[in-house]
């Protein structure tokens, strides 16, 4: 856990919990070759084999996706039996999945160990395809420390930080339920889960080492094989970690910047009380490997009323002066309580043409799953007013296709 979140800074943040109990049994899923090695270390592998057979194991999680150690044939069967005795090969498990009209699919999974206050640990996973690549949008904690006013996650009580196996365990999910591993016929056009956004719950800069290290299982071109230009990290600006981000990390940025002057910001994205645009700003011009091909995208939740004056495209214009950026026009995606709306799509399209004629690609982004309780945490909040057997009824749902 980073020490940033444990400050927490009243109204800003919540006070995450260190409840994380992990199972008996680890999984090996999301771990590094140097982990793996050690883990064989402990159960007797001799210092001279390690590395083979680490090399081994990695091959078998990160490229075939093998869910039962005996699927490892080039394991020997007293190694593959040794190995079952100490280790799993759990992922998150699938508690509820749900299949937009346009294809978008969306994930409930329960996280393995203890829960929080009675309940499983719980997190969503949703899967977007377009015609010329499939993004996964992963989540970084089970809730948020922070509480942006129009996100609904931001509302859930309840927050801890997924460990780096968590992280990665959503992209295997993702390519276990869609049959996307090595032994997949890619005669049709390939890979269906080519590109990876940070962009589901949580705020993945106040869970940095865990985030680090998942990316960096994830980008493995041995491996999963997703490269860091088609990852994206995206944050409500955690300033001192921006930067450390780019130099650690090195996937591409967002940020969720939202409004362009610090008295509204204070109110949609609190944290920036403590971090105002003006760092923000400081930190995106110097995070590393900045050009014209490797833009910064600056998100921007179009609410109605709110931000989304053509004043305020202007002002956004005369913010992004001088650093690489693309502007993303997000949608409110509006959820049960909210006081706020989504801007009319007229005001949408005014505010596109007016920084598109200032030089920036500025696509909006196309509302996906809107028939699937769309929102952001939204399918987690439905499934937990379900009572026992409707939860159970969808789970059967999930585990039957
Ligand atoms: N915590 C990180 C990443 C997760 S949120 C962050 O805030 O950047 C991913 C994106 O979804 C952010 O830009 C966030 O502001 C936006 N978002 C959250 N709730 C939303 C909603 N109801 N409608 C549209 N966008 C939303
Ligand atoms: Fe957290 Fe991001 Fe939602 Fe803000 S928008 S509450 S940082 S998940």
């Amino acid at each position: 856990m980073s020490s940033t979140a444990q400050t927490a800074a009243a109204g800003v943040e919540k006070t995450p919990l260190e409840t994380y109990v992990p199972p008996a049994m680890p999984s090996l899923v999301g771990l590094s070759r140097a982990e793996l090695m050690e883990l064989l270390g402990g159960i007797g592998v001799a210092p001279a084999q390690r590395r083979m057979r680490a090399q081994q194991l990695w091959h078998w999680l990160y490229v075939r996706g093998a869910r039962d150690f005996e699927a490892m044939s080039n394991v020997s069967k007293d190694m593959r039996a040794e190995l079952a005795r100490h280790f799993t090969l759990h992922r998150p498990e699938v508690v509820a999945e749900q299949i937009s009209t346009d294809g978008t699919r969306k994930w409930l999974l329960r996280l393995p160990g203890e829960g929080i206050a009675g309940r499983a640990h719980e997190v969503e996973c949703v899967y977007i395809p377009e015609t010329d690549r499939g993004t996964l949008c992963v989540s970084s904690q089970v809730g948020c420390t922070l509480n942006c006013a129009f996100c609904h996650t931001g509302t859930q009580r309840w927050v801890r930080n997924l460990t780096a196996g968590e992280i990665v365990g959503q992209i295997m999910i993702a390519r276990d339920r869609l049959g996307d591993w090595a032994d997949r016929d890619t005669a049709n056009g390939g890979r269906l889960v080519t590109n990876v956004v940070m962009m589901g719950m949580g705020e993945p800069l106040y869970n940095f080492d865990a985030v680090r290290n998942a990316l960096h299982v994830v980008s493995d071109n041995e491996g999963i094989g997703i490269s860091r230009r088609r990852i994206t990290l995206s944050t409500s600006g955690v300033v001192p970690n921006i930067v450390r981000a780019g130099e650690e990390i090195g996937v591409m940025l967002a940020v969720s910047l939202h409004a362009v002057t610090d008295e509204l910001r204070d109110q949609l994205v609190p944290l920036n009380r403590k971090y105002p645009i003006a760092e923000l700003m400081a930190a995106c011009r110097d995070y590393p490997g900045l050009s014209n091909a490797r833009r910064i995208t600056f998100e921007y939740v179009m609410l109605k009323g709110i931000n989304d004056s053509l004043a305020d495209a202007r002002a956004l214009v005369r913010l992004l002066k001088g650093i690489p950026a693309k502007i993303n026009l997000i949608p409110f995606n509006p959820w049960p309580g909210t006081a706020y709306e989504c801007s009319d799509w007229n005001q949408i399209e005014t505010f596109s043409d007016y920084v598109f004629n200032a030089g920036y690609s500025s696509p909006v982004r196309t509302p996906r799953g809107r028939d699937i309780l769309a929102a952001c945490g939204q399918l987690k909040s439905e499934t937990e007013k379900l009572s026992a057997r409707e939860r159970d009824a969808l789970r059967a749902m999930a585990m039957t296709d």
